[in-house]
């Protein structure tokens, strides 16, 4: 069995967050270990309330982790503090952590509701960024990362590939929020553009989708597969998962495309 470190915030929906990427990596056959740097009151739609841990909780966790558990892979979702990306850099430096690290770069949730305090960003950047196998911004993240707004299949190519030029790291930006017949994710790795596309299946609800392809992504890398594998089989596995979604009411569901 391989270990799979999860560093993010508490969805209590369980959709998204640590608890969605803790179900992905279960489901996956790898035994995630949880981070938990916040915890978000909040159901598919919006987010309710929000409470931040303090960054010597959020070290304690690390070291009871790091100092038993063997990590083959690390997913690093919503931080929420500006001066979390530094300490956690630090961390997988002071811990020697050699395995491939996902940092999805949380800053707001689908439906616009702030997950990160303004200024977020730049730290990601600096601190983790460098350290990151791969980076998995959805669309508004990649469109604050670039400047650029993303209006159509081709501006998600361009705009991965100028991510990874100015970031000097690999990106794969999940297009699933651009409405479509398909949801398209497209990553840019080592100088070359994939392109990830499957049908969009009607009337489901993408809360956490984000999140569990990031860690169905940190899962496969772990198991040895090269990025554009590990994309290509985390998409396909989750594609079959969503059609099989808990369906918990009506007042969210994307009308048809
Ligand atoms: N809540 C938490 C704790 C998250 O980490 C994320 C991840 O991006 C979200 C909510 C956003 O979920 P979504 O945009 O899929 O609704």
């Amino acid at each position: 069995m391989i270990g799979i470190l999860i560093i993010g915030g508490s969805d209590c929906s369980c959709g998204a967050g640590v608890q969605g990427d803790l179900k992905t990596v279960t489901a996956l056959g790898a035994y995630g270990t949880t981070i938990i740097t916040c915890v978000v009151a909040e159901h598919p739609g919006r987010v309710e309330a929000l409470y931040h841990l303090p960054s010597s909780i959020i070290e304690s966790q690390f070291h009871s982790i790091l100092d038993f558990f063997p990590i083959s892979a690390i997913k690093i979702g919503m931080l929420y503090k500006k001066e979390l990306p530094q300490k956690i850099a630090e961390l997988i430096q002071k811990f020697k952590i050699k395995a491939p690290i996902v940092v999805d770069p949380v800053l707001a949730a689908g439906n616009g509701d702030s997950l990160a305090e303004p200024g977020m960003e730049e730290e990601l950047a600096k601190n983790l960024f460098p350290l990151a196998t791969v980076v998995t911004p959805n669309l508004e993240e990649a469109e604050i990362l670039s400047g650029f707004r993303i209006e159509n299949p081709d501006d998600i190519l361009h705009v991965a590939q100028d991510l990874s030029e100015q970031y000097q790291s690999s990106f794969l930006i999940k297009g699933g929020h651009l409405q479509g017949k398909t949801t398209i994710d497209v990553l840019h790795y080592k100088g070359k553009t994939y392109n990830f596309e499957l049908p969009r299946i009607l009337n489901a609800n993408p809360h956490g989708t984000g999140c569990s392809l990031a860690s169905a992504t940190a899962v496969f890398l772990a198991q040895g597969l090269d990025l554009p594998q590990a994309v290509e089989k985390a998409k396909s596995t989750l594609y079959e998962k969503i059609k099989n979604q808990l369906q918990i009411g009506p007042f969210y569901f994307l009308p048809p495309a």
